[in-house]
């Protein structure tokens, strides 16, 4: 099946889908081969429950009277399908890479660029070589921009992910200290992340710069178009305040405040302000966007319990954004507990990175260090350091946290927030 031949049929679609228990009406089914994975069976129950096509990496089990088609590899055509979508569409595309942030940044840019139009966006944390083509198939007629999060682990894949989304508008969020093991340490990380900048200047697309981060600033420098933020003379100029431990953004005298906690949310908060402005949005429209916006995925969350102030950072965690989050729950008012949980993929850093983040902990001088984790027990031998969020749960059921300001903050892998319940 070749995708020009595809094409109509996906534009009678409902829907892409990777997931046999998501197939409705109308949708097109990649049935991707995995163990104990019977595709012909799956393809056939499809078609049955209305399914509209499903592509099949096997060649004996296609069918094309009943739409069943063959694909060398399902992953394959899904990307090409979604780079063939991309190029008939005529709106702007924002792409986003970056350490950390990505995410917030996405939701936050699509807030306020839904002030003013039909915008389309990466759902959850879809981010990678089969999530970015779901969401840039996902794009319908009426959508009048899309707003794209690419996620990376390894050199080349911020290449694919913007051959794929095609970005008329770039923004790295930070170039920090994570997967490091992937990309092969810190300069790994600036190479890897900048394939956007290489694919937006190959292509002279416009990139949006925060001219107080100096690897950006480098790496941009003399290019345009861009946009830019965070200087007295850049395109456009923001200041940082915050109130109740919530960020706020001031611009040309008026203010919004968001219901983000952490400084390094101003960045993003910048980042989205500067595409709104951009695209004519009234900053008191932009205002409304920020001000409603409420994180609700364990990114910067704040909520009470028993008059005590959480914070809840469990999504993810690496040495940058650790680092910021200590600094910033340093500043609330009255006691804090910190409970941080390992920081995972960090290769031969490991324990040194570690390390470090458990004596940035002590120098801030919080009135209580939990530890989560393998690691940081290898560099703690305070009473403390627990191996697993299932034995913190077990600690914190004979001893109640009594400080007035709780951070939980630590990687995926250790699923801090499973802990919450009996904090
Ligand atoms: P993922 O790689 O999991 O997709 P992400 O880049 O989408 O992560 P978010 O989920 O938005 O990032 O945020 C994760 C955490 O990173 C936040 O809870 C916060 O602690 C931290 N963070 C957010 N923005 C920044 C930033 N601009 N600089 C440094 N750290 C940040
Ligand atoms: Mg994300």
């Amino acid at each position: 099946m070749n995708i020009e031949q595809f094409y109509p049929l996906f534009l009678q679609s409902e829907k892409v889908t990777i997931d046999s228990r998501k197939i409705g009406k109308n949708d097109i089914f990649f049935a991707f081969s995995g163990e104990n994975f019977n595709a012909a069976t799956l393809a056939e129950q499809a078609i049955e429950s209305g399914a509209l096509a499903v592509i099949v990496e096997q060649k004996e089990f296609e069918n094309k009277e009943k739409n069943i088609f063959f694909a060398h590899s399902t992953l394959e055509f899904l990307q090409q399908l979604a780079i063939y979508h991309r190029k008939q569409l005529q709106i702007p595309v924002i792409g986003l890479t970056g350490s950390n942030g990505k995410t917030t940044t996405k939701e936050i840019i699509h807030a306020v660029l839904s002030e003013k139009f039909n915008v389309q966006y990466t759902i959850g944390n879809l981010n990678n070589h089969i999530g970015v083509p779901l969401t840039i198939l996902s794009i319908k007629p009426e959508h009048e921009m899309a707003v794209i999060e690419m996620g990376a682990n390894h050199q080349k894949e911020i290449a694919l992910l913007s051959s794929i989304s095609q970005p008329d508008f770039g923004y790295i969020t930070n170039f920090g200290k994570a997967h490091l093991e992937g990309f092969g340490g810190y300069e790994g990380v600036i190479k890897g992340k900048s394939e956007l900048y290489d694919y937006l200047k190959d292509h002279k697309k416009t990139i949006i710069v925060n001219e107080n981060d100096p690897v950006q600033v480098e790496k941009t420098e003399n290019y345009s178009p861009k946009i830019t933020f965070g200087k007295e003379n850049s395109d456009y100029k923001f200041e940082l305040f915050s109130e109740e431990n919530f960020v706020g953004i001031k611009y040309d005298n008026r203010k919004a405040v968001s219901k983000l906690t952490g400084e390094y949310n101003f960045t993003n908060l910048c980042a989205a302000v500067s595409l709104g402005l951009h695209f004519g949005i009234d900053f008191e429209k932009i205002k409304n966007a920020i001000e409603e916006y409420t994180p609700t995925n364990m990114r910067s969350q704040v909520v009470k319990k028993d008059g005590r102030t959480l914070v809840l950072d469990t999504y993810n965690a690496n040495p940058s954004s650790m680092s910021a989050s200590l600094q910033n729950f340093i500043t609330f008012e009255g006691s804090k507990t910190i409970i941080i949980g390992d920081m995972l993929e960090l290769g031969d850093e490991s324990e040194k990175e570690h390390q470090n983040i458990l004596n940035l902990a002590q120098e801030l001088g919080f009135d209580q260090i939990i530890t989560v984790g393998k690691n940081f027990k290898k560099v703690n031998s305070s009473e403390t350091a627990f191996e697993s969020t299932a034995e913190l749960t077990e600690y914190l059921k004979l001893n109640k946290i009594l400080s007035e300001n709780i951070l939980l903050k630590g990687s995926r892998g250790i699923a801090l927030e499973k802990s919450i319940d009996f904090i």
